[in-house]
């Protein structure tokens, strides 16, 4: 099967900040197709650089996006992957959206009878779950035509087409939700800039995106993908919101990123979109060598805890994990992987290199919490007071 990717061929400017530099965190993506993934020298958000064109990628999710990824799938309570038409789809759909219709309740303290838009609804069970347990009115936009039309059998109301051809008219919304969509939003900054006239004065906005500091599995071949266009962190999302208009007032940063946003009362329609300032980020913002730094360890690490988890740990591992605790890394990946690591290490008896990977952790440049938890589990694992006492 031949399939129709479009050529990544338009160099472009970062969504957030508008600089045009910025340091190469990726070449590749899913599939080791080449995606060029460029951490902004201004604001370090994360963004692909060159991309196809919006209109390429309209063609390419229409005709190739789901031959290409498989079709849409779900992990089951059993752990198996099932697709539409196997037995275990139903309680695989209702898996995935069940929790996702009491998390859009519960971070949009969604009232009884709130009209509620979600953008890129597809089946639209998130909100026909939603519509069961709190009443609500729901109405989705899915520019997928199969996927509108099941949602309408299921009595959802549904606009057929892309986010930009949508006319609202006069409606507007009391809560708008999008799960996982603004990731492949060509235009962000416009795309929210609309979805703002859209909301009613004391109206929530819900958005969940992957995090960029949580990735998940291998950095090229797994978590960055030709149709994830911008790599949000919990500092650039609620920055892009910002301009567009919003006042972000929750940030939920554990796994994916959730964000929940009103309308800022402050700022008038003619004034956006606002310009950008370093502010916007936030009072702690990360520069682009803190989340270059990081990714770029991410991805070391990750192919040794692959390798681990494959069984295939190489001979030279500890040496190895030794050199990439010398840098930064994603404090919950660290974790993750040192626990391996070491498991592993001491499986195979070499109890010495495991606990000079503890302390590697606690002598490196890596949280001071963090540093003491290693403390006491290189203690626990016999590491001699000397050692200790010479650690960070
Ligand atoms: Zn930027």
């Amino acid at each position: 099967m031949t399939l129709e990717i479009p050529d990544a061929n338009d160099a472009v400017p970062c969504p957030l900040c508008g600089d045009h530099e910025g340091a190469v965190v990726g070449e590749k993506g899913r599939f080791g197709m080449p995606v060029r993934n460029v951490c902004c020298a201004t604001c370090a958000t994360v963004y692909v650089s060159p991309r196809p064109t919006a209109a390429a990628m309209a063609e390419y999710y229409r005709s190739t996006y789901r031959k290409h990824y498989g079709a849409v799938g779900y992990i089951g309570p059993d752990g198996q992957r099932a697709a539409p038409g196997d037995s275990g789809y139903e309680a695989a759909l209702q898996q995935w959206h069940g929790p996702q219709a009491d998390n859009a309740l519960l971070l949009g303290e969604t009232r009884k009878g709130a009209s509620v838009l979600e953008v890129g609804c597809r089946h639209g069970r998130t909100l026909e779950l939603m519509r069961e347990r709190r009443g609500i009115l729901p109405f989705g936009i899915e520019p997928g035509e199969t996927e509108a039309e099941e949602a309408r059998r299921a009595g959802i109301d549904c606009f057929t087409g892309a986010l930009e051809d949508y006319e609202p008219g006069s409606r507007r919304f009391d809560q708008i939700q999008w799960f996982h969509v603004l990731e492949h939003v060509h235009e962000p900054l416009q795309a929210l800039l609309k979805l703002r006239r859209l909301l009613e004065p004391e109206g929530r906005m819900i958005i969940e995106v992957p995090n960029v500091y949580e990735p998940y599995g291998s950095l090229e071949g797994n978590f960055f993908q030709n149709v994830h266009l911008v790599s949000y962190s919990p500092r650039t999302l609620p920055a892009l919101l910002r301009r567009a208009g919003f006042e972000p007032t929750r940030v939920v940063d554990g796994g994916a990123l959730f964000v929940v946003a009103r309308l800022n009362p402050h700022v008038s329609a003619a004034e956006l979109p606002l310009p950008y300032s370093p502010a916007l980020l936030g009072e702690s913002a990360d520069d682009t060598s803190w989340v270059a730094t990081r990714l770029g360890n991410y991805a070391n690490l990750e192919q040794l805890a692959e390798l681990c988890r494959a069984g295939r740990a190489p001979e030279e591992l500890a040496p190895m994990v030794l050199r990439c605790l010398r840098f930064p890394a994603f404090t919950s990946h660290l974790l993750d992987v040192c626990a391996l690591f070491v498991e592993r290490l001491v499986a195979r008896g070499q109890l010495d290199p495991a606990i000079a990977v503890l302390l590697a952790v606690v002598n490196g440049p890596h949280p001071a919490e963090v540093r003491a938890e290693f403390r006491t589990f290189a203690g626990r694992l016999g590491a001699l007071p000397e050692q200790l006492a010479a650690a960070g």
